[in-house]
């Protein structure tokens, strides 16, 4: 906030001001129950989905501080795409709003996912070292390879801390952002890249308004519906018809087959360039060969190395360190090898159509089963003017409606069958099942010290106390993958 209206001195109060307002503040959200309902909200989420993760942080006075929790989407999507993961804190929009940081980054069809979220008191070191931990935790301990941030210190130390090997950034979305002066870049940025603009005036509305902390997540779960819907129509959409392939080249023809539309876009346009590539100067010595390549029309060279044992090309450029696509000046060399085909180990699978064909265990161990009610509702709202239309199209002439009626006739008693058979393995699942009824637990995994709010008088409900605490953190090996 501070960096946006230009330090915080030019805000006339300080930060110990703004954290006993925000206390004070959170002594009113919590004095009416609402502790009662969000663990109560959390609950319903487990049941539901037992493979959605909360925890809590509380402080000497157990009051709520720090509110973490990922959903079963949020980490299958880690576990497929989290191998770098954009920080961000920068959501709130001025002092009386709790700041939402968010675990972000790209999908397979590069839009923007969410890894996780949280409600944060403040934006300490100890804040961010919870907040990372509980992360990791909910991720069975899987650390990203390269994390994107804001400039800011306490964050920083807290990678530092818990994630001492991952490459820390600043990105360069959060400064251009920054600059922007605007309020929600969150908001704003998604705006480019997949929300629709209802969605995202519908969130900004409501951050912007005084909130209670339920409603804020049923609204967030709306949003996450409505991407998560946009998601499943993209896949749907992507299996109907293949991308247009400009040159008809084995390889181009393959990666069509392969990539997600929009990864394949971006490796069409390499292949397109190395079509005016050129190799300016070779070396070809026995372990390695090394050839400068020019592309036609552009002033910088690089420099290609060409293993020609294990078949490793690696380029200057790095494109394929940082995206994962191989470049055009590395196409030139394969095709000066007569390698017409992508090698395997190219093919990043976080880049294509199978890209979510994976079973994910949760932190439990558990096989994360996706979200079933969503699906369903996404079936029906794909079927539902396919077939109006069709009705349409069937009752124009007396044959054709003959064929449709025919047709649905035949039609309902196959789905008949399937639903029957479904129901039949259903019932055996159920008895083989233990009781789901299992005990929930709040991670109240540390209590934080109750910073400046000496001398007043906490409100304090009979809903505050957590039911149940659980202690500990998990210290897992740390999993390298590509940087992307
Ligand atoms: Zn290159």
């Amino acid at each position: 906030m501070a960096r946006q209206v230009g330090g915080r001195d030019a805000l006339g109060y300080t930060k110990q001001d703004q954290k006993n307002y925000n206390y004070s503040k959170r002594q009113k959200e919590q004095k009416c129950g609402e502790v009662g309902s969000l663990f109560k909200y959390f609950q319903k989420q487990r049941k539901e989905n037992p493979s959605f993760y909360y925890a809590v942080q509380l402080d000497a006075s157990k009051l709520i501080t720090n509110i973490f929790w990922a959903d079963a989407q949020m980490i299958v999507d880690y576990k497929l795409f989290g191998d770098v993961v954009s920080f961000d804190t920068t959501y709130k929009t001025n002092k009386e709003y709790r700041p939402l940081a968010m675990f972000v980054r790209f999908n397979h069809h590069r839009e923007s996912v969410i890894f996780g979220a949280a409600l944060l008191y403040d934006e300490t070191i100890d804040t961010f070292q919870w907040l990372f931990e509980a992360f990791f935790e909910a991720m069975s301990g899987k650390k990203p390879n390269t994390i994107f941030t804001e400039q800011d210190p306490a964050t920083a130390k807290a990678i530092s801390l818990v994630m001492p090997n991952t490459y820390h950034r600043l990105c360069k979305w959060h400064l251009m952002q920054n600059a922007l002066k605007g309020v929600n870049h969150l908001l704003r940025g998604m705006t480019t890249t997949q929300l629709s603009e209802s969605i995202n005036s519908y969130l900004k509305d409501y951050l912007q308004s005084g909130y209670d902390i339920v409603k804020f997540f049923i609204h967030f779960e709306r949003l996450l519906d409505a991407k998560c819907y946009k998601e499943l129509k993209g896949e749907y959409n992507l299996r109907q018809k293949l991308p247009k392939v400009k040159i008809a080249s084995p390889m181009l023809i393959q990666a069509a087959h392969i990539y997600t539309p929009k990864l394949f876009l971006k490796f069409q346009e390499q292949y397109e360039e190395f079509q005016g590539a050129f190799v300016k100067e070779r070396v070809e010595r026995n372990a390695t060969h090394e050839y400068i390549v020019s592309i036609y029309g552009k002033p910088k060279d690089h420099r290609v190395i060409w293993n020609p044992f294990e078949k490793i090309v690696s380029c200057s450029c790095r494109k394929f360190e940082r995206i994962g696509i191989l470049c055009s000046h590395a196409f030139k060399i394969l095709d000066v090898m007569d390698i017409k085909v992508l090698p395997e180990k190219y093919i990043l699978k976080r880049w294509t159509k199978d890209a979510k064909n994976e079973i994910v265990q949760d932190f439990n161990g558990r096989d994360i089963k996706a979200d079933t009610k969503l699906e369903v509702t996404t079936r029906y709202k794909f079927l539902g003017p396919m077939y109006v239309k069709l009705i349409a199209l069937a009752s124009e002439c007396e044959e054709a409606y003959e064929l449709a009626l025919g047709s649905y006739n035949e039609l309902s008693k196959k789905i008949d069958d399937i639903l029957r058979k479904k129901s039949n393995l259903y019932q055996v699942d159920i008895n083989q099942e233990n009781s789901s009824d299992e005990m929930i637990t709040i991670s109240a995994k540390s209590l934080k010290k109750k910073q400046g709010c000496k001398g007043r008088h906490r409100i304090k409900s009979c809903l505050e106390q957590p039911k149940k605490k659980k202690k500990g953190s998990i210290h897992q090996p740390i999993q390298t993958n590509q940087c992307l």
